[in-house]
C-alpha cells in the first residue's frame, strides 16, 4: 500500500486509459463510465484518484483490488525490497518526467497524455517520440508477472 501512495501509475492514465468495472460499480463514477454494449469502463486518469490516493479504496472497483504490477506483486513475495520496488517505480516517473520536460510542462499527467496526442498524430518530434517509446518499455515491464521477469530468484 505505502508503495502505491507514491505512485499512483495504474490509476491516473499512465499505465492504462480505462479500467474494466461492473454495472454496479458503473454507478458511482458517473461521466467518467464509458458504455459500449454490455461493457462498462472507468476512464483514467480516475475521478477518484487524489494525488497518489485512491479516496474510495474501501469501496474500489474489483479490478482496482485485484491489479498489482511487478513492484507490488515483487514486493509482496520476496522477490523485491521495499527500496528495490520504489527505484522500479521511480525509473518509471522519471521516464515520465523526461516527456513532461520535453512538453515544457509541469504537470506529469497532463503532459503525458498531450504528448499521446501529438504522437497519434503524427506531430510529436523524434526526442518526444524516443522518449515515449523509452517510457512505454518501462510500463510494459511493470506489466509482467514475477515469475515472467527477470526478477524471479534463482532456486
Ligand atoms: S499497483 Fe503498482 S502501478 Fe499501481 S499504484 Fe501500486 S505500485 Fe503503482
Ligand atoms: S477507484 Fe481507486 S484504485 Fe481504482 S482506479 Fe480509481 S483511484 Fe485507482
Amino acid at each position: 500500500m505505502s508503495l502505491c501512495l507514491s505512485c499512483g501509475l495504474c490509476c491516473d492514465g499512465t499505465m492504462f486509459e480505462v479500467a474494466a468495472i461492473t454495472p454496479e460499480e458503473a454507478m458511482r463514477y458517473g461521466d467518467r463510465v464509458n458504455v459500449s454494449k454490455d461493457r462498462r469502463h472507468l476512464l483514467l486518469p480516475c475521478p477518484a484518484l487524489d494525488g497518489c490516493k485512491c479516496t474510495t479504496y474501501q469501496d474500489r472497483p474489483g479490478v482496482c483490488s485485484t491489479f498489482k504490477c511487478l513492484a507490488l506483486a515483487s514486493l509482496d513475495e520476496g522477490l523485491m525490497s521495499d527500496a528495490e520496488a520504489h527505484e522500479a517505480i521511480e525509473e518509471v516517473l522519471g521516464r515520465r518526467r523526461r516527456v513532461t520536460a520535453l512538453m515544457g510542462m509541469t504537470d506529469d499527467r497532463q503532459a503525458l497524455a498531450a504528448a499521446r496526442k501529438q504522437a497519434v498524430a503524427g506531430t510529436a518530434s523524434e526526442e518526444l517520440t524516443a522518449a515515449l517509446a523509452y517510457l512505454n518499455r518501462a510500463l510494459l515491464v511493470m506489466l509482467l508477472k514475477p515469475e515472467d521477469s527477470f526478477l524471479r530468484k534463482e532456486k
